[in-house]
């Protein structure tokens, strides 16, 4: 575990305004550096230079929420991870849950779009969950493994440069956080089926309902390498606070 970087990243979903970032960002700028772990925001589309330029020179990287599958064309509405690139961007997040659930993603379409932005240069993040009916049922592992496939079928030179997110549905927004122990458990699932891709390093990180109160004991899990964090992620002092834990 000591060899991962701790990684602990901003999803500001469809929020802000440019006042409303300069601020957020002012405030992340001001931040204590802690070189033992990354720190990441990503950002809307229409923000992208605005991060870009207030964030140059930090030790804070930048992301984008979804990314074409596409490297360009007639695609009207989409981007594509090179004019991400153009920015600065270092990591896009793909097939999080609400992509996968609002926009009918596929799991083939996260690993197209996990392909695209590795061959434009991004990092991709890719996130994987389960609903709280498959809970219930008793079929997260079995979710996770089919969510994953496509992503693992990539082999493990692409794994390297991955991350992997694990935020089940039922504790997005909802208040809602996996103990520390349940989301170990599919943490060390995770890590199992990167290890058999052959990918060693490849970093997981937990969301849902991540906070300053809860990041600590999370943390503090073997396989769980940092944060996706939603709404915290919203507040500098906040989301600080979580990547201080
Ligand atoms: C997310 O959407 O990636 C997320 C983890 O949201 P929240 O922290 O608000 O639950």
């Amino acid at each position: 575990k000591k060899s991962r970087t701790r990684l602990v990243m901003g999803n500001w979903k469809m929020h802000g305004s440019l006042a409303a970032n300069a601020e957020l960002l002012t405030g992340l700028r001001l931040g204590q550096a802690d070189p033992a772990v990354e720190i990441a925001v990503c950002a809307p589309f229409p923000y992208m230079a605005q991060v870009s330029v207030a964030l140059a020179g930090s030790h804070i990287s930048w992301g984008a929420q979804d990314v074409s599958a596409h490297a360009q064309g007639a695609y009207t509405g989409e981007v594509s991870a090179a004019m991400l690139a153009d920015f600065g961007c270092r990591w896009v997040l793909v097939g999080h849950s609400e992509r996968r659930s609002m926009h009918g993603e596929s799991s083939q379409l996260v690993a197209e779009k996990a392909v695209a932005a590795l061959a434009g240069g991004l990092a991709p993040v890719v996130c994987v969950g389960e609903t709280l009916a498959e809970q219930e049922a008793g079929q997260t592992a079995q979710i996770i493994e089919q969510q994953l496939a496509p992503v693992l079928a990539l082999g493990a030179q692409a794994l390297a440069k991955i991350v992997v997110a694990y935020e089940p549905v039922w504790a997005i927004g909802t208040g809602r956080t996996a103990t520390p122990e349940q989301a170990q458990q599919v943490h060390a699932g995770i890590r199992a089926s990167l290890a058999h891709a052959g990918a060693q390093q490849t970093r997981i990180l937990y969301g849902g309902s991540v906070k300053a109160s809860n990041a600590a004991s999370l943390f503090a899990m073997g396989d769980i390498d940092g944060a996706l964090v939603g709404g915290a992620s919203l507040v500098a002092q906040e989301f600080l606070r979580i990547a201080a834990a």
